[in-house]
């Protein structure tokens, strides 16, 4: 892209209808929180271990163990029929010893890496702190991935143990055992009387085990977690990080999410991801809260039963869940007692600036967009809760988070001056998003790939493959993926603003946006559409929909094809995957499909 093109957002028709949202008590002003917190401060708030080590299992759990918060609830199962059955911390320290001890006994140690495949159940979020307890690392892999990538990622990441169930065992382990001779134990968590060939008993192994044990000594850099990124661009990479991530767990659970002693929370992502460890387990855990744990999968009635009858304070999912429940209207939520939900939010795509007006008057509260991918390990731009909301914008860089827009040139590089990226200054005018490295849940390494790591980094920042443009205040607003921009006449076009601007129709529940190659223009902009309830696909349709985008956006940005389709591709943790919709649209091999929704 040409250095310095302007950026082509029109924001200004939705910003001027919503209110002023700082709203959140509790919370130090962002200018002060900006000036005067330092990594380090959220380290020294860490209890710590006697040795002077961190270790993330026990922040989270083990030292809540005693004292006020022993007997209250740290999480709290939903079963499908609404019933609920809870973990207390003192519970999930006493399990988790148990399970560290059975790692022990086994000889599994330090760095050993740890895999689950299992759904959301108590045994998962034991095995995580368990494995944590014991110097091990957990890896989670989502449960619906097919034998292929379960069998992958158990290589790439040498897997000593396995924990999971006895169905995905059966159905998607046993077949790929003979190419893992690295997988010493598999564990089942449901194989009480009828034992299972080759693997081992977890429930026995824990009923025998301590309850009560060291917690091995860890340093901020040691290994804990492994994570696979969702795959959206291409082959997922196994980013590492360290039990140092922990302090910026506890801090941007403050910032982002306001979290507070007896706020009951509920984050909606999948332990297979990273936001389902770092805000599903971590963060909240630190803080001390109950955390709500929906055993089921997406269903919009239910997510507000849920809301309601447990009485959610802080709510943490996606924006393809709020487009479904925008698709599934507004009365709905009514039907509901949101009244202890204090405010939403939502990250892994972007945020349409349709659905944060939408969500803001459905639940009658703020909706908060956060930015922040597997390497970053935590949240880095977002709403920070007590400051006005920007429909459209990602929000300002958390306290302590340096971001920046790092200049690209014509073939997609960044520019360099004298060993220095060149950084954009000018409000609206699109660069790369880059990171100055040093907070502690950054990534110390893709696993195995050490070229891929190294190329993330130019002239002392951390480059994020992201495209966006900064505002006069410092909000950062998305553009694309650096992949996924299309470049067309010369004109740059983030698919956001399109799909953003096609949500806006009443007809259209979600678009898809994708450049096709034109002899021309370079690129031409197609969108492929998901309609709402009750309407059905015609040619008068399409042109409306293609001349409602003209009027707003301008014939060079608004589609020029339009296809109607059942549904969007996406990956299993819910993002469009533009790439799936180019390769199936030319005819082009459709790449690593692992985290393809779907897919086995
Ligand atoms: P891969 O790296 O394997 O292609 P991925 O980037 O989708 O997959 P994740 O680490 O899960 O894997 O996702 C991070 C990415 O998701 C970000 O780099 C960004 O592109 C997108 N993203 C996350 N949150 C937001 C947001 N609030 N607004 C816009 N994009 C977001
Ligand atoms: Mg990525």
């Amino acid at each position: 892209m040409a250095a310095g093109i302007e950026s082509p957002t029109r924001w200004s028709t939705i910003r001027k209808d919503v209110r002023s949202l700082a709203v959140l008590p509790n919370l130090v002003d962002y200018d002060e929180a900006c000036r005067t917190f330092t990594w380090d401060s959220a380290r020294r708030e860490l209890t710590g271990l006697p040795g002077g080590g961190v270790n993330i299992a026990f922040e989270a759990a083990h030292r809540h163990a005693v004292g006020e918060r022993a007997e209250r609830e740290a999480l709290r199962f939903v079963r499908a029929d609404g019933t609920t059955h809870s973990l207390t911390y003192r519970g999930l320290s006493e399990e988790a010893n148990r399970f560290a001890s059975v790692l022990r006994s086994l000889g599994i140690g330090r760095g050993d890496r740890v895999f689950s495949l299992a759904g959301r159940i108590p045994s998962l979020y034991v095995a995580m702190m368990g494995t944590l307890t014991n110097a091990s690392v957990f890896c989670p892999l989502f449960s619906a991935f097919g034998p292929d990538p379960i069998r992958q990622r158990l290589q790439l990441g040498t897997g000593r143990v396995l924990v999971t169930t006895r169905a995905l065992y059966r159905k998607k382990v046993a077949p790929i055992r003979s190419a893992l001779p690295e997988l010493r134990h598999v564990f089942l968590v449901d194989a009480e009387g009828a034992p299972e060939p080759d693997t081992l008993d977890l429930t026995a192994l824990l009923r025998d085990a301590e309850p009560y044990g060291p917690v091995a000594e860890t340093q901020r850099e040691d290994m804990a977690l492994l994570h696979f990124t969702s795959g959206t661009t291409g082959t997922p990479k196994g980013a590492i990080h360290v039990h140092d991530a922990v302090a910026a767990h506890l801090a941007t659970g403050r910032f982002a999410l306001d979290l507070h002693p007896d706020d009951i929370y509920w984050c909606t992502a999948d332990p297979g991801w990273v936001t389902g460890t770092s805000y599903g387990v971590i963060a909240p855990l630190v803080h001390g809260v109950t955390s709500i744990v929906d055993e089921e999968e997406l269903d919009a009635e239910r997510w507000y039963r849920i809301l309601a009858e447990q009485r959610v304070s802080v709510w943490y999912t996606a924006p393809t869940a709020l487009r479904m429940l925008m698709k599934a209207g507004a009365p709905l939520a009514h039907e509901h007692d949101l009244s202890a939900l204090r405010f939403v939010a939502s990250v892994g795509e972007p945020l349409n600036p349709e659905v944060v007006v939408w969500g803001t008057e459905a639940f009658g509260l703020p909706v908060h967009d956060n930015w922040w991918q597997t390497e970053t390990g935590g949240i880095m731009i977002a709403n920070y809760a007590a400051t006005e909301i920007r429909p459209g914008s990602m929000g300002r860089p958390l306290p302590g988070v340096q971001a920046a827009l790092v200049r690209r040139d014509d073939e997609d590089r960044p520019v360099m001056l004298d060993g220095e990226a060149e950084l954009v200054t000018e409000p609206g005018t699109v660069g790369e998003l880059a990171l100055r490295p040093g907070w502690p849940s950054m990534f110390r390494g893709y696993l195995n790939e050490e070229e891929r790591y190294r190329r993330c980094f130019v002239g002392g920042w951390y480059l994020t493959g992201d495209l966006a443009t900064r505002d006069a205040d410092g909000y950062y607003w998305f553009v694309g993926r650096g992949d996924d921009v299309i470049k067309s006449s010369g004109h740059l076009i983030g698919p956001f603003e399109v799909e953003s601007c096609l949500l806006e129709h009443e007809a259209v529940a979600e678009a898809g946006v994708i450049g096709i190659p034109d002899p021309v223009a370079g690129a031409l902009v197609k969108a492929f559409v998901e309609l709402r309830p009750g309407r059905e696909p015609s040619d008068a349709l399409r042109l409306d929909i293609i001349g409602f985008a003209r009027k707003r956006l301008g014939p060079a940005i608004a589609p020029r094809e339009l296809d109607f389709v059942e549904s969007l591709p996406k990956t299993r943790s819910g993002k469009i995957l533009r790439r799936l919709l180019k390769a199936r649209e030319l005819g082009l091999p459709e790449g690593d499909t692992s985290t393809v929704e779907g897919s086995r």
